[in-house]
Parts: structure tokens; sequence; C-alpha cells
């Protein structure tokens, strides 16, 4: 043995222990060891996320789990990739989320569960993947438990779009007693364009912004310097998150007229279209019903724009005619899982259709024609 042989031979021992150091060893109750070279997730937004693992087990691996979720939802999604039989695994796997949509900015939480032929099963520890649209360089303010993503414009009118966020998320803890946790995401895009190549396919067009209130997030398209627009939106769709930690429940969520509404009515800046589009309809008497906005809105944007005003203008009714105590125990009431039905005659003491008639008459409404 040649003296360089010998060097090579101590090399290659300290490279091994120290690429045993850097992977981790799990061992379970019983004899199984997991031993992990590699685990990562490669995001490539919004088409999907490409995992992969590799890692030595002690005996024969007879099945490969990949378990995924986004950070606040309890669904575990569950995916099984092929893999050779062995006691090393080498495994990729992607998830393709362009049909099962995920937004930008959630945290993918992860591990993989190894079911070995000793019938043992091992599992990697839990990781994070931070999920984002990676088309952007995106830069972060933090207030509270409120972060702002954006990526244009100066950072005086992204803190002034984070302090609208947490103003309003305050202005309805006071009014309605509901403290809300967080952590809470917004993201801000800068134009329709990059927002729109950020969104589900099929989306309406006239969506502007929407929230994901299992996720804590806020998806938004706003003009850099849009101080309007950035009052209305953000204010609008925080109280959706808001509302969603309010009264969550696993049987039943508030009717959208009930979102919508106090969505419309704690807006920093009124929507100007809502007022003479309700005035249009109840002149030609085609309001719609309580009951009728217990459902989802319709797509038609010019039906929708009527939904929204009608459920702001029902909103509003509760608000100044039974009062802010009212409201919150209508939105109290809701956290109990009850109907729709029950909650507003527990909380208003009144049924939902005369909710509906109440509300008619103190617009003057002349009836349906
Ligand atoms: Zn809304």
């Amino acid at each position: 043995m040649s003296s360089s042989t010998r060097a090579r031979l101590s090399l290659a021992l300290i490279l091994a222990l120290v690429a045993l150091a850097a992977s981790a060893l799990f061992s379970t109750a019983g004899a199984a060891t997991l031993t992990v070279h590699l685990s990562e997730a490669i995001p490539d937004f919004p088409n999907g996320i490409t995992f992969r693992l590799q890692a030595d087990v002690s005996d024969p691996v007879t099945r490969v789990e990949l378990r995924y979720f986004p950070d606040g939802v309890p669904v575990i999604n569950v995916a099984r990739p092929q893999t050779r039989t062995g006691t090393h695994v080498d495994v990729t796997h992607t998830v393709d989320l362009l049909l099962d949509y995920l937004p930008p900015a959630v945290d993918v939480r992860y591990y993989w569960q190894l079911t070995l032929a000793s019938g043992e099963s091992v599992r990697t520890p839990e990781q994070r993947l931070f999920y984002m649209d990676e088309q952007h360089d995106w830069k972060s303010l933090q207030d509270g438990i409120v972060t702002l993503y954006y990526y244009a414009g100066n950072q005086s009118f992204a803190q002034q779009a984070l302090d609208i966020t947490v103003r309003a998320i305050e202005r309805f803890d006071r009014a309605f007693g509901v403290t809300t946790e967080g952590p809470i995401r917004v993201v801000m895009y800068a134009n329709d364009r990059d927002f729109r190549a950020a969104l589900p396919v099929g989306s309406d067009d006239w969506v502007g912004g929407f929230a994901e209130p299992d996720l804590g997030l806020i998806v938004v398209a706003i003009q850099p310097g849009d101080t309007g627009e950035v009052a209305r939106m953000l204010s609008h769709e925080v109280v959706h998150v808001v509302m969603a930690q309010a009264t969550a429940n696993p049987y039943n969520a508030p009717p959208p007229w009930l979102n919508e509404g106090i969505a419309s009515y704690y807006q920093e800046v009124p929507d100007d279209r809502f007022a003479p589009v309700i005035q249009r309809a109840a002149r030609e008497g085609r309001l719609d019903t309580v009951r009728a906005l217990n459902s989802a809105f319709p797509a038609d944007p010019a039906a929708a724009i009527l939904a929204y005003a009608e459920s702001e203008s029902i909103a509003r009714f509760i608000i100044e005619e039974k009062g802010t105590d009212a409201m919150a125990d209508l939105i109290n009431v809701f956290r109990e899982g009850v109907s729709y039905d029950e909650a507003v005659q527990r909380a208003l003491g009144i049924s939902l259709d005369e909710l509906d008639q109440e509300w008619k008459a103190w617009l003057g409404y002349p009836g349906d024609a």
C-alpha cells in the first residue's frame, strides 16, 4: 500500500464521517433506523412543487409516502410515489398545483413516511417550504401578526398598505370584541397582469383580490401609489380573514350576505358603485331577498355588484338600526355552527324573512315588480 493510497483512504474515511455527521440519523421505538442524506422541496409557482428524498433505511422499504399540507389547513395530502425496494431510497415526486391551486406566500409543511419490510415505519422530521411566486423580487414589512409582501413601489406605500390592514383588524376588534391571532399575510401585486398570472385557471375576470381565510392570506392587485384602492381593498379583504377566525367551527360558516356585507361596510373607502346600483334595483322592484343571498353570488358582474351592494346595505341596516351589539351577537352565534335561520333568530330576535322585510321597509322599497 503506497503512502498516497493510504492518504486517499483516510481522506475517504474523513469524508464518510463528515457525511454521516451532516446527514441525520433517526430511530423509532423499534430497531429501524432512517438516515436522511437529502430532503428538499423545490417550488415552481404556480405549477407545483417537486419533492426529493435520498435516504438509507435499516430494512428494505416497501412503501414511500410523501405527506404535505399548507400551514393552517388540517387536511394532510398523501402521495405514494413508486420506489424500488431496497435499503437505499432516492425518490422524486412532483405535486401538480395547477388544478389543485395553492396561492403564493403559503408555508407548505411536509415529511416522508417510509414503511419497511419489518413492518415498522420511519419518518423524516417535518420541514417547511415557503411557497412563493418566484417571478418577482419580493420585499416584506411586518407589524405584529401581519406581514406584507410587495415588489414594486416605494416602502412608504407598502407601509401605508400594512397600516391600513392592521388598523382594520383593530377597528373590527373594537367594534365586535373579536381578537385575531394570525398570522396574516398580504401579497400585493403591482398590476393586473402579474396578479392574473398568479390566479387559478378559470378565475372570474372581475376579481381584483381575494382572501383565503384558512390560510390567513390576502392576495391583491394594487397599482403602487393608488392609496384609494389600497384602503378599499385591504380593509375589505382582511375582514374576511378576521370573520373566518371569529366564527370558525366545523359545521357552518356565515352566509355570503353577512361576510361580504360586513367586509364592504368596513371598507375604509366605500365602493361608489353600490349606492346607484341598489337605488336602481329598488326603483325597478328587483331587489333580492336576504334568503337568496345565503347562496354564493352570481358570476355575472352586474348581478354580483348588486349582491355586494345589497349585502352591504343589510349589514348597514343591522349595525345602524339594531346596534353594534346585535351585530356582535350575530357574529358570535355563528361560532356555534348554527343554521342561518337560527343565527338570525337568536341574535336579532327576528326570523330571516322578517329581517328581509324590515331591511326593505328601512330602504323604502316599494316591493317586487
Ligand atoms: Zn369580499
